[in-house]
């Protein structure tokens, strides 16, 4: 029988998961079914038990279920624990293991098909929400220099601070705090890239040869890529390859083999500019 799997959100319309994951199956021989499933806002927990009670076998959760799924799980794994959110589910023997796959995705394209590499880096996050909360694991586990993150409410990102402080040592605060600073990798984790809201970014604070990259994918040149762009930074990415990569880890979660993103990514590449 196919084995079942789905993403789950609201909207999901505009999921490219079912797409990505078809890919992935087509390439490795995997025979799955992948579907959008739109929950509704006051009925995850009984639709995913009712996906469960179908077949399924494992979810995909996106906005603005990352948290209750993190609520259902019954054996969260340290990436979910730590940002309190879950983007992967497993159905497995009356348990549900909760995954969250963002942050490594992220990692895995900055450092694998961008090439390049954060340690020793001075890395700047701006954002302080889920995306951000995912990131910081998997970026501490590189040794960077330094991680900065910089909200436009300061508390929120201070908060990190001290959630994370037995995992990681962050410099935290506004974006004014960080004049006269300069960083290697500066990653924009707020959601300007979807509302075109321009950050209070310094020029400044882009490095000579740094990599600036938009978390939003398929916006094209946002308002931070342009700000980048006018600060003379040459290395600019969006999120796609981020997208591909947390899907792959996924997949490869649930059925054990490891699918190559290159092509992948290649076909959801919208061009920036
Ligand atoms: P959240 O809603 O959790 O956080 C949003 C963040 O944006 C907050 O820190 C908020 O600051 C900040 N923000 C919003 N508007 C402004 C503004 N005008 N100026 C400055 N800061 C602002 O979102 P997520 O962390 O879940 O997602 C962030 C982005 O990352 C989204 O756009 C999402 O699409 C993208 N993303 C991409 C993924 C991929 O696979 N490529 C995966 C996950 C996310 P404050 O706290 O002050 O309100």
């Amino acid at each position: 029988m196919t084995d079942r799997y789905a993403v789950i959100g609201n909207p999901i319309g505009h999921s490219k998961s079912p797409l990505i994951h078809a890919a992935f199956a087509l390439a490795t021989g995997q025979d799955i079914e992948y579907t959008a499933i739109e929950g509704p806002l006051d009925g995850f927990k009984a639709t995913v038990e009712a996906f469960i009670a179908a077949g399924g076998r494992g979810m995909n959760v996106t906005i603005p279920f990352k948290l209750q799924a993190f609520e259902i799980a019954t054996d969260p794994m340290e990436s979910a624990r730590l940002a309190g959110a879950v983007n992967a589910l497993k159905f497995e023997g009356g348990r549900i293991f909760a995954q969250n796959f963002d942050g490594l995705g992220l990692v895995n394209d900055i450092q694998r098909n961008l090439g390049v590499s954060l340690a020793g880096k001075r890395v700047l996050i701006c954002g302080a929400g889920g995306a951000t909360r995912g990131a910081i694991l998997p970026i501490a586990a590189q040794k960077p220099a330094l991680i900065a993150i910089a909200n436009r409410s300061a508390d929120k990102a201070h908060g990190l601070k001290r959630d994370f402080a037995a995992h990681a040592t962050l410099q935290t605060g506004g974006y004014e705090e960080l004049a006269g600073e300069r960083f290697d990798v500066v990653l924009n984790a707020t959601s300007t890239g979807l509302t075109q809201a321009d950050l209070p970014l310094a020029a400044s604070a882009f490095a000579p040869g740094a990599l600036a990259y938009e978390l939003v994918y398929g916006k094209g040149l946002t308002p931070f890529l342009k700000q980048a762009q006018a600060a003379g930074v040459q290395h600019i990415a969006d999120g796609v390859g981020m997208l591909v990569e947390q899907a792959a880890e996924a997949f490869e979660w649930w059925r054990g083999v490891r699918p190559d993103t290159q092509p992948v990514i290649a076909r959801f590449t919208v061009p920036l500019v």
